[in-house]
Formats: structure tokens, sequence, C-alpha cells
């Protein structure tokens, strides 16, 4: 096998490794490494983030990218407006999604969620758990519709 020494802790290291066994520093092998996947974001800032944040993949830290902003989209995202796998926002849209507003497999949220699952004072899904809700299995004080009563 190929042996450099770790960037990070210099033990010689198989290059080819995702992670050095010793230190835990992603591609251990590479002299220089900023991470994969893909990351842009606006130069225009609103309250310290930037306006659009788009982020997929892992970071230098090997860790995965988070997108932050007002407009966020990555695999998982912060932001005002919330795109992702794991979203998190004012209206977060995702497999998860966590918000105010939420749309998603796994929809909660503050005030309305449309989901698979949604759970909100106002859930509208397949299952559906809220102060309003409707859906094929619907749990709530009012329910708006439901096919299973
Ligand atoms: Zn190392």
């Amino acid at each position: 096998m190929p042996l450099a020494p770790c960037r990070q802790c210099a033990e010689p290291v198989d290059s080819r490794l995702a992670f050095c066994p010793h230190c835990d520093a992603p591609r251990p092998g590479l002299t220089e490494w900023r991470g994969e996947g893909y990351e842009w974001r606006t130069e225009m800032l609103w309250m310290g983030s930037p306006v659009i944040h788009v982020a997929f993949g892992n970071g230098a830290d090997g860790r995965p990218r988070v997108a932050r902003g007002l407009i966020a989209v990555g695999q998982r995202a912060v932001g005002g407006i919330a795109v992702g796998i794991v979203a998190t926002g004012f209206v977060a849209i995702g497999a998860v999604s966590i918000g105010v507003f939420s749309l998603g497999i796994v929809a909660v949220a503050g005030l309305a969620a449309v989901g698979v699952n949604a759970i909100a004072p106002v859930a509208i899904g397949v299952v559906a758990v809220g102060y309003l809700a409707g859906g094929v299995a619907a749990l709530g004080w009012k329910i708006l519709f439901a096919a299973t009563p």
C-alpha cells in the first residue's frame, strides 16, 4: 500500500485512507485538503449570514457542511428558508423539516406542517397530528378531513 505522511500528525498512513487512524484527519495522504462536495454563498449578508448559502458534502474538517443563510440549501440547512435533507428554518422544506412552516417526510412546525408525518398546530399529512389536523390518519382537536374516522 502506498504510504505517505499524514498531513496533520505526520505519521505514515495509507494515502488512500479516508481518515487518518492516528488523528482522524480527513484524507491524510493529501498535502492539501479543502473538503469535498460543493459550497457557494453570496457575498451579500443579511444579519451576519449570507443571503444565499448552498452547501453539500464534507468540509475540510471532514464533517458535513451546513448551509446557513437567509436562504439555505444543503444536506443540512439552517435558515429563513431552509431546503435540505434535514432542514431547520422559518420555512423548512426537507426529508426532516423543523420550522414555523414545514414541508417534509417528517415535518414538525410551530404553526403549519404538511408532510407524510406532520406535527403542528395546523397539520396536513398522511399521518397528521395537530390542533387542526387533516390526513389519512388525523389526530386533532378539529379534524379538517380524514380517511379513517
Ligand atoms: Zn494523522
